[in-house]
């Protein structure tokens, strides 16, 4: 029996567009922090349909030359036209069926639950769940994370959830689980919020694990961490506050025991410092002034936010290195 063309593309086509899919959730899980998104780009794979298409005209109009003088029938040109003429809008017509369609998981078609449609026949796109790379606290480093489980949560969670597959906003929240391949340990969970060909980091468990640079003091740390997740996760106000936080604390640190105030005990922690440093690098109190000032009027500044990360750490690299190189013992608490 021979194969049917068409058959053979659509499958093909099928395989192509669940990829893009695909490669898009990896993407997301693995460069998009809370709450933010991204939009799949399926230019790719019209622009490759439209260069297909070209081929073809182009093999078809050298095969009719080469019948044609050797006198064979001009019916073909029409026909092999017409097909070729189709490819942009087939491959569009496909597009939209899995713009449009419900996603399910390949990995977990048959450990779902039973369909909280029942009896409804849809077309259903299944999309292989990639695997990805994630930092394991149990590994104590990035590894591939394979996927455990994944499904979509909110046909039940709804008292009539036909309707969520009967118009053009196609909208899915799915459960995502995955697991570190090294050593097996807890899952990490994610919920994806899907609107038509929008993806969405909705939540995830545990928090997202921020790389601290290693001069940060381990004191301190964890106000660098907060405040880069409050920031990508679009909190800037709290962003700036956690490195306002960062550099107070560093000053309570320092003058511990004196019950100084914010900017006395940072103006103090100053003068504990080597005049190199003191005098060459950024100043805590002028980088405790910047961020008080944008707290205090309420000033979401991103800019600010990446100025005073670079500032912070370019103060404790100086600090670090001038105290290597006179080979002096850091002052207590630092
Ligand atoms: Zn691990």
């Amino acid at each position: 029996m021979m194969t049917n063309p068409d058959e053979f593309r659509i499958k093909d086509l099928h395989s192509i567009i669940s990829n893009k899919i695909s490669e898009n959730l990896r993407l997301l899980l693995e460069t998009k922090h809370l709450y933010q998104s991204l939009s799949i780009d399926w230019h790719p794979i019209v622009d490759q349909a439209k260069l297909e298409q070209e081929q073809i005209k182009k093999e078809a109009q050298k095969a009719i030359a080469a019948m044609m003088a050797s006198g064979s029938s001009r019916i073909l040109m029409g026909q092999q036209t017409e097909h070729n003429d189709d490819m942009e809008s087939y491959v569009m017509k496909q597009l939209l069926y899995f713009i449009r369609a419900p996603w399910e998981f390949m990995q977990c078609k048959d450990r779902r639950p039973p369909s909280p449609l029942p009896g409804k026949k849809m077309f259903e796109a299944v999309i292989n769940l990639p695997t990805i790379k994630l930092f394991c606290n149990n590994c104590e480093r990035k590894e591939p994370y394979k996927p455990v489980y994944g499904e979509d949560a909110l046909p039940h969670f709804c008292q009539h959830p036909d309707y969520l597959y009967e118009t053009d906003n196609t909208e899915q929240i799915f459960v995502l689980s995955y697991q570190c391949q090294s050593c097996d340990s807890k899952p990490e969970i994610f919920l994806v919020r899907r609107f038509i060909d929008k993806l969405t980091i909705a939540g995830r468990s545990m928090i997202e694990h921020v790389e601290v640079p290693k001069v940060i003091p381990k004191e301190v740390a964890k106000y660098w961490s907060n405040a880069i997740v409050a920031f990508q996760s679009g909190q800037v106000l709290a962003g700036l506050f956690f490195l306002r936080v960062l550099i107070e604390q560093q000053g309570q640190i320092v003058s511990k025991g004196q019950s100084l105030k914010g900017d006395k005990a940072i103006e103090f922690y100053m003068s504990t410092l080597l005049d190199e440093v003191k005098e060459k690098f950024p100043s805590f109190v002028k980088i405790y002034e910047e961020l008080s000032y944008a707290i205090h009027t309420a000033d979401e500044n991103e800019k600010l936010f990446y100025s005073c990360l670079d500032d912070i750490e370019a103060h404790y690299q100086a600090k670090q290195l001038y105290y290597n190189l006179e080979k002096k013992k850091k002052p207590k608490g630092i």
